[in-house]
């Protein structure tokens, strides 16, 4: 069976639904699909904590929030995107707030804006420490105002259709029946988020499996800068859970186990009264993470079952400021770590935030295969270069979600389909669903066996620090899980919820995104942001100020090629930070 619509959004999170109401408004003769694997309410961008960024008031300018945005990212942002980008996230901002955004205030009532890492300026926006929950609400309730949208909650993509170099359209099942759909379209938009879930400790949802990276990777078209995964410095250390910078925007401090704030040891600036914006704390998070790793070889860190931590202290700030800015992290502390920061140290550690990488695209989020799109976490514009600045990423997937949006709303009309081709790849998508996954026999590996031992194998082998090693052992092992994976079972066999055919499907997502960190990562011989290879501990801008590119050419095979990055106007130059 097929359902055709003009233009198919997988996801629903904040990306999703930005651009289906960008379709909706600019087009609303166009039908919309929205698929999403959970009720868009639960998608990933409810739990964004900290804020968004962009330019309110002098004395900013968006000069100042492209050279930040820029240089965090170690000159790997590509600037013709990042200018878009400060350009058009205050219009995005303000939208969402006569939209019904409850931003925080100032007490003259003007919007109220906070540091954050890396921003030598205040423009973080926020809603209390709860933005993405308000942000996804009110886009959320925003789409149901259009009859045009379509959804289609609790259906989980497992392919595209493609046909001579051009996406029609998914197939998907509906995760409670079990029933298997193809749904045609003249455009596709992939907004499926992160891909955190590839490491063992991580801020993301369990469902950040970074299916849309895989879905794209197998349909042909490129991932860009995969070996980019950023580790942001405070998870709770054993569930992964994140306290938001925003702790440390509102003057919290970073502690080792002699009380000491060792982040004065690491050229990230010195203790000093008052705002401080360049240093310290409010480092940009690739540094602040590998200054952790170096605490650690210098035994100045705390053991705990989970690992070695260091302390995250709010106790100065006192019981009035936390509960009026950030009652999010005390009640997080609380029911998660058994601590009130009011009164005690949080333990913290680095955990996997968010990709730097994702499927590559041009500025209106159009991908190498003709009809397909992607925007937010799992595109890659690129506007967070070799690492993102904390509160870039919600305005990112505001601004070229609505631009993803435009643009297939503007090429709609200019190709009747699907091909016949496609019928054909939508059944033989059903029977291997049928056959390889719910009713394969014999397989005597545990799933959960194997996804564990890929997360451990990526912590290894590319995490804060990776070496040319580290990266040959990881993709042997990587290598050795696929094989294994052929031959794990399935055990439960119905149709109806089956969250163990889900979780397969995921896995196997899990494998290609792996396969293309590792792949990246192994072939950058330099140090640069979120990447450092202890065996080439330089950036190198003769060999590698450009973006990677992998490409599938076949079943575990792939290439790999290189694109400049684009400059503007910030010609190259050192990261400074804390003078
Ligand atoms: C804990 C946390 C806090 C954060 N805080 C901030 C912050 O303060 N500021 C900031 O700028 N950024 C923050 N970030 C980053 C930011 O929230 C994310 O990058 C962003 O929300 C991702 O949005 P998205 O729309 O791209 O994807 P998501 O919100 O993750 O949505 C993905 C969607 O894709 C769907 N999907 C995925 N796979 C499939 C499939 N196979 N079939 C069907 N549907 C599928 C899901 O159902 C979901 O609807 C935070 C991230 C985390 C994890």
């Amino acid at each position: 069976m097929s359902t055709r619509y003009d233009v198919v959004i997988v996801g629903g999170g904040g990306a999703g639904l930005r651009a289906a109401i960008a379709v909706a408004e600019a087009r609303p003769d166009l039908s919309i699909a929205i698929i999403s694997k959970v009720y868009p309410m639960r998608s990933h961008t409810v739990s964004a904590e900290g804020g968004a960024a962009a330019v309110i008031r002098p004395p900013d300018t968006l000069d100042d929030h492209a050279h930040d945005t820029i240089s965090g990212g170690d000159w790997l942002c590509d600037q013709d995107a990042v200018e878009a980008f400060v350009a058009e996230a205050p219009g995005e901002l303000l939208r969402l707030e006569h939209w019904g955004c409850p931003w925080s205030r100032e007490p003259d009532g003007r919007i109220a804006v906070r540091p954050f890492g890396g921003m030598r300026r205040v423009r973080t926006w926020f809603a209390a420490d709860k933005t993405g929950f308000h942000l996804l609400h009110t886009l959320f309730q925003t789409s149901l105002r259009y009859p045009s949208i379509v959804r289609y909650d609790e259906w989980f993509v497992t392919r595209l259709l493609v046909d001579d170099g051009r996406v029609w359209g998914v197939v998907a099942i509906e995760v409670m029946s079990g029933r298997i759909d193809a749904i045609t379209a003249e455009s596709v938009i992939l907004c499926t988020g992160g891909c955190g879930r590839v490491y063992p400790f991580t801020t993301n949802a369990n469902i950040s499996t970074g299916d849309g990276l895989a879905l794209a990777y197998r349909a042909g078209a490129p991932l860009e800068d995969m070996e980019f995964v950023q580790y942001h410095p405070t998870g709770l250390p054993f569930t992964g859970i994140l306290i938001s910078e925003a702790a440390r925007a509102e003057g919290g401090w970073l502690v080792n186990r002699d009380g000491y704030r060792y982040l004065q040891d690491y050229n990230l600036g010195r203790p000093a009264p008052g705002p401080v914006l360049r240093s310290m704390e409010l480092g940009p998070r690739d540094r602040l993470s590998q200054a952790f790793v170096k605490e650690v070889d210098r035994g100045r860190t705390t053991d705990t079952p989970w690992g070695p931590v260091v302390h995250l202290d709010l106790r100065h700030l006192g019981a009035e400021v936390i509960e009026a800015r950030l009652p999010f992290v005390r009640e997080l502390c609380r029911d998660y770590e058994h601590v009130d920061p009011v009164r005690e140290l949080i333990p913290v550690r680095p955990v996997v935030h968010y990709m730097m990488g994702g499927v590559s695209t041009d500025l209106v989020g159009a991908t190498a295969l003709d009809g397909l799109y992607a925007a937010g976490e799992t595109a890659c514009v690129s506007i967070n270069g070799a690492n993102r600045l904390g509160s870039n990423s919600l305005p990112e997937l505001l601004v070229f979600g609505a631009r993803a949006g435009a643009a297939v709303a503007e090429a709609a009309g200019r190709h009747t389909g699907p091909a016949p081709a496609v019928a054909a790849q939508a059944r033989d998508e059903e029977h291997r669903l049928e056959s390889d996954l719910l009713h394969r026999e014999g397989g005597r590996e545990r799933l959960a066996t194997i996804r564990e031992e890929l997360r451990e194998t990526m912590e290894q082998g590319v995490g804060i620090y990776r070496s040319g090693d580290s990266t040959a052992k990881a993709a042997d092992k990587l290598y050795e899980l696929r094989e294994r994976c052929r031959n794990a079972a399935v055990d439960d066999h119905s149709r109806v919820f089956n969250t163990e055919l889900v979780a397969a499907l995921e896995l196997s997502f899990l494998l290609d995104v792996a396969e293309s960190i590792v792949r990246c990562a192994s072939l950058r011989e330099e140090s640069r942001g979120a990447h450092q290879r202890t065996d080439f501990p330089a950036r190198d801008d003769e060999r590698f100020l450009a973006h990677s590119q992998i490409r599938r050419t076949g079943d575990g095979a792939s290439t790999v090629s290189y694109r400049p990055v684009t400059i503007t106007r910030w010609p190259p130059a050192e990261r400074v930070y804390g003078r």
